[in-house]
C-alpha cells in the first residue's frame, strides 16, 4: 500500500526524521484555520494524491497569509493530477531552501537486498535524473541483515559527496529512514526533496512510502491507513471476503483455483475473444485456492456477477485436494444461495481427483445456467462466444 504524503510524514516524524509541521484539509476553509494554526506565516499547500510531480502539476502552492492559503486549497482541491483526484490538502510549514537533494531505500527484487539512491541534485523526478544525469546518482546495494546502518550511511553520504557541515546531519537523517523502512516494513521510502535550509537545517519535505501488505499482520494499526476511495469497490468487497478477486476490463467472469490456473484461464480467454465481435475479454481475475466450497464458490460469483459488465461466467477448476465432487456441491450450492441473482450463462470446465463424478452431478442438476465443457480450451471458446452473442444483444 502507498501512502499519501501526509501519512509518510507523520511516519518519519514518529520515527525521529525531521520533518515540518503539517495539517491536513480537506476544504478551503479548513486549508485557512490550518495556515493560522501553523502561526500565520508562510505555508505550502500540497495537493493529497499518491502520485508524483504535484509541483509540476501546479498542486504545490506557497502562501504567504491564512487568507492565501485558503485561496490556494480552492484551487487545488478537486484538481484532477494525473487522473488522481485532490480530496485533500496538506499545509505545511513553508521551508526556506537552500539545497534540494534526493534520497531512496527500496526493495531490490532481483538482487534481493536493498538498494540506496541518492544524489545532491533532487527536486525533479528520479527517472528524469536517473536519465539525463546518471552519474549524479549514487546507487549502493545494501546487505538486507544491516540495512541502511551508520556504517552504511557514512559511506553513502561521503561517495555522494556532501559538505562536510552538513554531512553528519545527513548521516543521521538516512539512518533514521532506514529505521523507519525496517520497522515499518517498507518497500519503499523516497524522500525529494531532502533539503537543506537557509539556516543549515537537514530535512525531509516530501515523502513517498510504501508498505509490504504481505507484513500487516505485525502492524494492527495499519487499518486506518487504508484508503477505500483507491481501491475498486467489488475489489473492496472481496477483500472483505478473503477472495483474491481483481477486476479487469472485460465481458468473462473468471474463477478458477490456483493462480497459475486462473492466470492461463485469462490468457485462452481473451486468446478465444480476439477475433470475435466485440471481442470479449475476461473480467476478473479470482482465485479461490485449494477450497472450492459452496460458500466460497458463492462469494466468488455473487462478486463477479456484480459487475454489471460481465456476460458470462468461466468456472475453470482442476481437482487436486479437492475433489471435483466437493466443486460440483459448491456450484450448485453457490446456485441456491444466490437464486435470481445469479442470471448470467455459466461455463463449467471440471479436471482431475472424482472428475466424472463431479461432472454426472453438475448434468444430473441439470440447471438451465450451468454449461459443463470437458476441455479448457472448449470452454474459453464457449464463454467468449456466448460473450460477443451477448454483447451484440446490447
Ligand atoms: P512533488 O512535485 O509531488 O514531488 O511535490 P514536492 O513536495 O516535492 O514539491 C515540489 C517542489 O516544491 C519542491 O521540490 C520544492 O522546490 C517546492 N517546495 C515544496 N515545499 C516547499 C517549501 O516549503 N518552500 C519552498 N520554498 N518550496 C517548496
Ligand atoms: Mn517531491
Amino acid at each position: 500500500m502507498d501512502l499519501f504524503e501526509y501519512q509518510a510524514r507523520d511516519l518519519f516524524e514518529a520515527h525521529g526524521v525531521p520533518v515540518l509541521r503539517g495539517v491536513v484539509a480537506r476544504t478551503p476553509q479548513e486549508a485557512r484555520a490550518a495556515a493560522e494554526e501553523l502561526g500565520g506565516g508562510t505555508v505550502v499547500v500540497k495537493a493529497q494524491v499518491k502520485v508524483g510531480g504535484r509541483g509540476k502539476a501546479g498542486g504545490v502552492k506557497l502562501a504567504h497569509s491564512p487568507g492565501e492559503a485558503e485561496e490556494h486549497a480552492r484551487a487545488i482541491l478537486g484538481m484532477d493530477i494525473k487522473g488522481h483526484l485532490v480530496e485533500a490538502v496538506m499545509v505545511a510549514e513553508g521551508a526556506d531552501i537552500d539545497e534540494e537533494y534526493y534520497f531512496s531505500l527500496v526493495l531490490d527484487r532481483a538482487n534481493r537486498d536493498y538498494l540506496a539512491m541518492c544524489s545532491l541534485e533532487g527536486g525533479v523526478e528520479i527517472e528524469q535524473l536517473a536519465e539525463e544525469r546518471p552519474d549524479a546518482l549514487v546507487k549502493v546495494n545494501l546487505d538486507p541483515r544491516t540495512g541502511l546502518d551508520e556504517a552504511a550511511a557514512s559511506d553513502l553520504v561521503e561517495r555522494v559527496g556532501f559538505d562536510e557541515e552538513i554531512a553528519e546531519q545527513v548521516v543521521d537523517v538516512l539512518v533514521k529512514l532506514g529505521d523507519v523502512y525496517r520497522e515499518a516494513d517498507a518497500t519503499l521510502v523516497e524522500v525529494n526533496p531532502l533539503v537543506k535550509t537557509a539556516q543549515g537545517r537537514v530535512i525531509a519535505l516530501d515523502g513517498k512510502v510504501t508498505l509490504d501488505d504481505n507484513a500487516d499482520f505485525r502492524h494492527p494499526e495499519r487499518e486506518d491507513l487504508v484508503d477505500a476511495t483507491a481501491i475498486d469497490p467489488l475489489e473492496l468487497r472481496a477483500r472483505e471476503k478473503d477472495l483474491n478477486y481483481v477486476k479487469l476490463d472485460g465481458q468473462v467472469g473468471i474463477i478458477g483455483n490456483g493462480a497459475g490456473l486462473v492466470m492461463s484461464t485469462l490468457d485462452v480467454v481473451a486468446y478465444a475473444g480476439e477475433d470475435l465481435p466485440g471481442t470479449p475479454k475476461p473480467a476478473n481475475f479470482l482465485d479461490i485456492g485449494g477450497g472450492a466450497s459452496a460458500q466460497v464458490m458463492a462469494d466468488g460469483l455473487d462478486i463477479i456477477l456484480s459487475d454489471a459488465q460481465v456476460e458470462v461466467v468461466f468456472v475453470n477448476v482442476f481437482g487436486g485436494i479437492t475433489a471435483c465432487s466437493e466443486v460440483a456441491k459448491g456450484i450448485r450450492g453457490a446456485l441456491q444461495q444466490l437464486g435470481n441473482r445469479a442470471s448470467k450463462p455459466i461455463v463449467v470446465r471440471l479436471d482431475g481427483n472424482a472428475v466424472e463424478v463431479g461432472r454426472a452431478m453438475l448434468e444430473e442438476y441439470d440447471h438451465p445456467l450451468v454449461r459443463v465443457v470437458d476441455t479448457m480450451d472448449e470452454a474459453a471458446r464457449v464463454a467468449a462466444e456466448l460473450a460477443s452473442t451477448a454483447m451484440g444483444r446490447n
